[in-house]
């Protein structure tokens, strides 16, 4: 019923903007049933109808929910909590979840998804894929002990360490910028992404490897596991893995739980350790820049993982600021199976990570 209101307010926002309201089969899985937050996201666009994003979105592009970061699920039922202070690893904790957000908190906005522009995803720059070692990086590595060659770059292991990470993409036209913001920082980040994008979205995924970049699981579908049975929780995780596995060559070791939410039957069987967040930075329920980089700076620690979607463009924007704030004040931006080796943990399958320290 709600979503049905909401889709007609939709409908009106789209008519008043002579916006044409494309519904893609792909958007087949959002209904109630997956919760709150999933059920009305679509495609950034401007105030003024036009998609903010310069590459308009694929003709087929989802409509896609953001976290519903706000609530977490337990058996089915809603709790408030609290953001753990400090790290949890290889604790199986209750999800870091902070405010009050609910689905009324989800704009509705119109998509705006041009029916020629299937193939307008911008195209990775050609960039030297990531190496493990240059005669320079060995020639350094061999002056600093502390200096260890990792995708493509050197990090210094004794020096503080945040991981940025984005979800729900991939999304060419904001995954782009970020890496292209991060790479002149020596920056890498990690991509928790949505299996059934990724095919659209070829050149960017393969630019995230190539770049030493992570590919991450988000699920295939981003269904809430919480609201599914062992083997369609197993199915979703492995289909999100085989299909990134095809189009990259690399099979993720990650995964992060849509909206994070979980029960006991979710972590018996993702078989995959489960990386949540520490720093929420709300950039989906904003949508504003300066309050994402002021959700990340200043708060930061050495050994935090910060949640973002690679879905807006204000969350780029956000990037341009961060991750050169964050560089200047020393922190090396690294992935998150970096952070684990750096600060020699191993990740454990169905087990729950807020940050590592
Ligand atoms: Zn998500």
């Amino acid at each position: 019923m709600k979503r049905q209101m909401k889709c007609l307010k939709a409908l009106a926002l789209s008519l008043a903007l002579g916006i044409t309201l494309a519904f893609p089969a792909s958007a087949a899985w959002q209904n109630e049933s997956l919760g709150p937050g999933a059920a009305q996201w679509i495609e950034e666009v401007s105030p003024d109808g036009t998609v903010a994003s310069q590459p308009a979105p694929d003709a087929d592009s989802h409509f896609t929910a953001p976290e519903d970061h706000s609530t977490t699920y337990i058996d089915g039922q809603p709790v408030s909590l609290t953001t753990p202070e400090g790290t949890s690893l290889g604790v199986p904790e209750i999800p870091v979840t902070g405010t009050e957000a609910t689905e009324s908190d989800t704009p509705a906005a119109a998509e705006t998804a041009p029916a020629e522009t299937a193939q307008t995803e911008t195209q990775a720059p050609q960039q030297e894929a990531a190496q493990p070692e240059t005669a320079q990086e060995t020639s350094q590595a061999s002056e600093n002990p502390n200096l260890v060659a990792s995708n493509g770059r050197m990090v210094d292991i004794t020096k503080p360490m945040v991981a940025l990470t984005y979800d729900d993409g991939p999304y060419a036209p904001v995954g782009n910028r970020i890496m292209d913001i991060a790479e002149q920082y020596n920056g890498r980040v990690t991509f928790f992404m949505v299996g059934d994008r990724v095919k659209t979205y070829a050149a960017e995924v393969k630019r995230m490897v190539q770049n030493g970049h992570e590919v991450a699981n988000h699920t295939y579908s981003h269904k809430y596991l919480n609201k599914l049975d062992a083997a369609s929780i197993r199915s979703q995780v492995e289909q999100c893995n085989n299909v990134i596995q095809e189009v990259t060559g690399v099979r993720p070791t990650i995964m992060r739980l849509p909206g994070g939410n979980k029960n006991a039957t979710v972590l018996q069987n993702v078989n995959m350790p489960i990386i949540l967040w520490n720093i929420d930075t709300r950039d989906w329920a904003t949508k504003n820049a300066a309050k994402t980089i002021d959700a990340v700076l200043g708060k930061v620690k050495d050994g935090d993982i910060i949640l973002m979607h690679e879905l807006y463009s204000s969350t780029a924007d956000a990037a341009a600021t961060i991750i050169p704030e964050l560089s200047a004040q020393g922190y090396q931006l690294v992935t998150v199976s970096e952070l684990a080796k750096f600060k020699g943990k191993s990740l454990a399958a169905n087990q729950i990570y807020y940050s590592i320290r």
